[in-house]
């Protein structure tokens, strides 16, 4: 293990922004990690857990030590007729990870294709696309706590998922360092989910994709195959542009709200609330909402495609913003920042963050 003085973060995040953290380390298996324990720097330090870096936001030096684990390795732990337990180290990339289930014809993250992240950063940001969640496979999470060097597990449930989040991202944020993560995958394939469609998108639905290709019934390997060329089509590409995906999350908004919106903006779609797994326990008032597209509204405005100094939101895609890797960190979080001015100003909606800012 080696701690690096003033080290430059422009290769460790997708913007690309040309930061130094005062202190980095590499962490490749458990004596870096008693070593680090050990060391000191983490308690007299900020501390930031940093993983592949799809979707961070450096808008000034860090001031402390980054920890990116390379934890890599996975085994199976166990399997029955129906099921496989797998357990994927924290540094493993997660979209090796879903080839290699889908190749193997187990169920439950295809849809989760294509996503860049480490398992730790997926496992943290609570990922989902076109219809899945990666917290609906995650059996159990083990982590390093480091405060103290002491390994704790927890469950699904003491991982607090909700939208885009996870105890990881928020009240223990940088504080449990996922180690390795525990998925329980399907054997036998059923209820492909494929129901997912955008109104207004020049894209077709998931069904159109699958139906343009392969026939039914469709294999796990038909429907990875359509997310991808769906992806393809809409998504910035890390190869081309400076990019974290998604920057800000999808809103929730009373249904009021929305069919007052609905009448400026034009297809504006929604999602009913109560359908979402994630939803706040003990919410009584939950019917009342729907969520919305933050893109659609984004759009409306005018801001996809239109390029101000480095930075844009992405001509395919109204909620990803792109730069050309020359933006500063400060030039995309100004840019941001009036966006939501805008948004809040024109449409009296609040648009919250998805990318984590430092
Ligand atoms: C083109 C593009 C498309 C995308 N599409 C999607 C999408 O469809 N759906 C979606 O949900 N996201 C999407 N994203 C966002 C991004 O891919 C995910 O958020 C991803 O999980 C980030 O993982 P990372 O390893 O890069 O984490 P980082 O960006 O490095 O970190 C993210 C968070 O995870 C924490 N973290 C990372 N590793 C660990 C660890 N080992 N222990 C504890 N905490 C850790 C960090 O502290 C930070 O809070 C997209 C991004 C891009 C660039």
């Amino acid at each position: 293990m080696k701690i690096l003085k003033n080290k430059s973060l422009k290769e460790f995040n997708q913007y690309g922004v040309d930061i130094n953290a005062k202190y980095f380390v590499e962490i490749k298996n458990d004596n870096d990690i008693t070593d680090l324990i050990n060391s000191g720097y983490l308690k007299k330090e900020n501390i930031l857990i940093l993983g592949s870096g799809n979707n961070i936001l450096f808008t000034k030096d860090f001031n402390g030590i980054v920890v990116k684990p390379n934890l890599m390795g996975k085994k199976t732990i166990k399997e029955d007729n129906k099921f496989v337990w797998i357990e994927v180290n924290a540094g493993e990339d997660w979209d090796a990870f879903v080839k290699w289930c889908v190749e193997n014809n187990y169920q439950g993250i295809e849809n989760l294709a294509n996503i860049p992240s480490s398992i730790g950063g997926a496992v943290s940001q609570n990922i989902a696309a076109y219809g899945q969640n990666i917290m609906d496979v995650i059996e159990t999470v083990n982590t390093i706590d480091l405060r103290n060097g002491k390994k704790k597990t927890f469950s699904n449930k003491e991982c607090e998922y909700t939208y885009r989040s996870s105890i990881f991202k928020s009240k223990e944020k940088n504080r449990y360092l996922i180690t390795s993560t525990i998925f329980k995958l399907k054997k036998e394939i059923d209820n492909l989910e494929i129901s997912y469609f955008e109104r207004k998108s020049r894209y077709g639905s998931l069904e159109d994709e699958l139906k343009s290709f392969a026939k039914e019934p469709y294999s796990i390997q038909d429907v990875s195959k359509a997310v991808i060329n769906q992806r393809k089509k809409k998504l910035p590409s890390v190869k081309e542009y400076g990019t974290c995906g998604s920057v800000f999350e999808n809103p929730t908004v009373t249904k009021e709200k929305y069919l007052s919106l609905s009448k400026s903006i034009s297809e504006l779609q929604s999602y009913p609330v109560e359908k979402l797994v994630y939803k706040k326990e003990g919410d009584e008032r939950i019917e009342e909402y729907v969520k919305i597209p933050a893109g659609r509204i984004i759009d409306e405005l005018g801001y996809r495609g239109k390029w101000k100094g480095n930075v844009s939101m992405y001509e395919k895609h109204a909620l990803c913003l792109v730069t050309n890797r020359r933006a500063s960190g400060k030039e995309i979080f100004n840019f941001l920042e009036d966006l939501r001015k805008e948004v809040n100003e024109k449409y009296d909606v609040n648009l919250n963050y998805e990318i984590n800012i430092y």
